[in-house]
């Protein structure tokens, strides 16, 4: 899928869909919104900036942590072959699976649990995308990154974030690069901010 075929998808994608609350009427607004549970929906023009940045490719096996509404879920995986998301919110996921199962999508695989520590069972990735902000680059992510797979993650603290583009090199060392500032909730887990820092 090409750049503008992924402009035309987002386009075509109804944000309030992916909401269920009273922010539903806000959602043509290019801002985040809550969706319950202290989490939110990103800002749209965001979440295809990160995709942008990711380039996920029609082979691209994807891990994305952070499932939230499922918004980015669905970009992701029109994009891609596969993709692996990671909640850690129980009610948040079970929402975003009925969403997501109505668009039909059948590449989509769901868990709740601490997406910080990545899916193992599943590694490599081609693609890492990280939907909430580490506190340092979790290492279970970094491992589970395949040669010449791409992360994009938000590391810093709570209040501003540096957006990291990590490109895992083939002798398997990694080079990261500051693609943007940004603001995002909190990653919770083992190598999120209750965890490690
Ligand atoms: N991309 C989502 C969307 O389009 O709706 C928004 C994601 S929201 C900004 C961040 C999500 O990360 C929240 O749903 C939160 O529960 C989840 N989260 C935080 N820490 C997590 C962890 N360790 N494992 C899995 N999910 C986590």
């Amino acid at each position: 899928m090409d750049q503008q075929e992924l402009e035309a998808y987002f386009h075509s994608l109804d944000r309030s869909f992916f909401i269920d609350n009273d922010m539903k009427k806000y959602a043509v607004l290019d801002t985040p919104l809550p969706i319950g549970f202290g989490q939110t929906i990103s800002q749209p023009s965001l979440v295809l900036e990160m995709t942008n940045i990711l380039a996920p490719e029609k082979d691209s096996k994807v891990l994305e942590i952070g499932t939230g509404s499922g918004f980015q879920t669905a970009l992701l995986a029109k994009m891609s072959a596969k993709v692996y998301t990671v909640e850690r919110i129980d009610e948040l996921m079970k929402k975003a699976k009925v969403r997501l199962a109505a668009l039909n999508f059948s590449n989509i695989y769901f868990k709740v649990g601490d997406g910080s520590k990545g899916w193992l069972e599943y590694a490599p990735y081609d693609r890492i995308m990280v939907t909430a902000a580490a506190g340092v680059l979790p290492e279970d992510l970094v491992s589970q990154l395949a040669i010449g797979g791409r992360m994009v993650i938000p590391i810093g603290p709570p209040n501003l974030q540096e957006l990291q583009l990590v490109t895992k090199t083939d002798d398997g060392g990694i080079q990261t690069k500051t693609v943007g500032m940004v603001r995002f909730v909190e990653l919770k887990g083992q190598y999120g901010w209750d965890g490690c820092c």
